[in-house]
């Protein structure tokens, strides 16, 4: 392409593209690999970073296998991602080499329409690209995740850790904390607010930690009793049973707001009930068809069925803020590189507490 005043073909660009090395899945359902790549030259407005942690999400496992279609590959997953600054272009005025930084979910949007504009960059009119198996907007080179040593963000997507986080335990804030976050604060949970969260997974102990922070009382509803210790732990006030008809029945119309973070179809309608007239139960784990619902508990409380995708970048630094001043961590179990894909079938079983982590020196350049 780039023809070099001794007419080396490619010699200057091959100078300045930054060769790396990830865990990728060759094509759909693939065990994760070493995979040698490039990460682009950077541009003015680039960032840097080395990779230091970054966090295993449900959605990758989901992406790998293309459970939803939409995987491009080869693919390198990784969407929470913990790093420090090693360059920066010639315009980045926000970050400077050493400074501890984040990307979550996506690194680019149109930046110009009503969404991007509002700081909800994640609903871009033009949609915006995910941080893995999307589309670079300039050059259309597929986009590679964090299961990586470095990676290349423009700095409008980067996003700076308080210095008195455990930076190891910092990732998994960039995903399961922001999606959690978002609806926490879009509907106004603060001292008081009565919060219960189904599922305590990856999400589901996030919510109760950051509603818990908010200073709301939060409820952590089962379907069975194992789960009670742990949420108690956590903070969470009370513990509920879904399939304890009577301490339901006890519990009806008692919440302003539900999350939702069961990742697979279920049926809603016990849910609805509980929520307090006006009350909303928003979705973020399962994305697909639910159960049949009956819309009788939302017609006679008007209450409401939402959804809520991650967060924008301003409310994700937000949430990294509100975290440092509180001291708000996940609960982690830090793995090697090597062991992703048996992580993953850990993760299939709900046989981690709470979400993986990947200590990125484990993976050798
Ligand atoms: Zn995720
Ligand atoms: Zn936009």
């Amino acid at each position: 392409m780039l023809t070099g005043k001794d007419g080396v073909s490619g010699n200057e660009n091959n100078e300045r593209t930054m060769k790396t090395i990830g865990y990728a899945a060759q094509s759909a359902g693939d065990k994760l690999e070493p995979y040698h790549f490039e990460r682009r030259e950077l541009r003015p407005n680039d960032v840097a970073i080395e990779i230091l942690y970054c966090g295993v999400c449900h959605s990758d496992l989901h992406q790998v296998r293309n459970d939803w279609g939409i995987g491009l590959f080869p693919m390198v997953p990784g969407h929470e991602i913990v790093g420090k600054v090693i360059a920066v272009g010639d315009e980045v005025t926000l970050y400077k080499e050493g400074d501890k930084v984040a990307v979550g979910c996506m690194v680019d949007s149109c930046q110009e329409c009503d969404q991007c504009h509002g700081g909800e960059e994640q609903y871009c009119r033009e949609g915006m690209t995910p941080t893995y198996a999307g589309n670079d907007r300039i050059t259309e080179e597929l986009t590679q995740g964090g299961y990586s040593k470095h990676v290349v963000v423009r700095e409008e997507f980067v996003l700076s850790i308080p210095d008195n986080l455990d930076l190891s335990r910092v990732a998994p804030l960039l995903c399961a904390g922001i999606t959690t976050y978002s609806p926490l604060r879009t509907w106004h949970v603060g001292p008081g607010s009565r919060v219960a969260v189904i599922g305590l997974g990856g999400l589901g102990h996030m919510a109760v930690k950051l509603a818990v922070g908010m200073g709301a009382e939060v409820t952590v509803i089962g379907r069975t009793d194992s789960k009670r210790e742990d949420a108690m732990e956590l903070g969470a006030d009370a513990y509920l049973i879904s399939s304890d008809e009577t301490a339901m029945q006890v519990a009806e119309a008692g919440f302003d707001l539900i999350i939702d973070t069961v990742p697979v179809k279920h049926d809603l309608t016990p849910y609805l009930s509980l929520l307090d007239i006006d009350g909303s139960l928003v979705i973020v784990g399962q994305i697909g068809p639910l159960d049949e619902t009956n819309t009788m508990p939302m017609i006679f409380g008007r209450r409401r069925v939402a959804g809520s995708l991650i967060g924008g970048i301003a409310e994700t630094q937000e949430l990294l803020n509100f975290c440092g001043r509180k001291n708000i961590l996940p609960e982690c179990e830090i793995i090697k590189m090597d062991e992703i894909n048996e992580a993953f079938d850990r993760m299939e079983r709900s046989d981690v507490r709470y979400r993986f982590v990947i200590d990125m020196s484990s993976l050798e350049g």
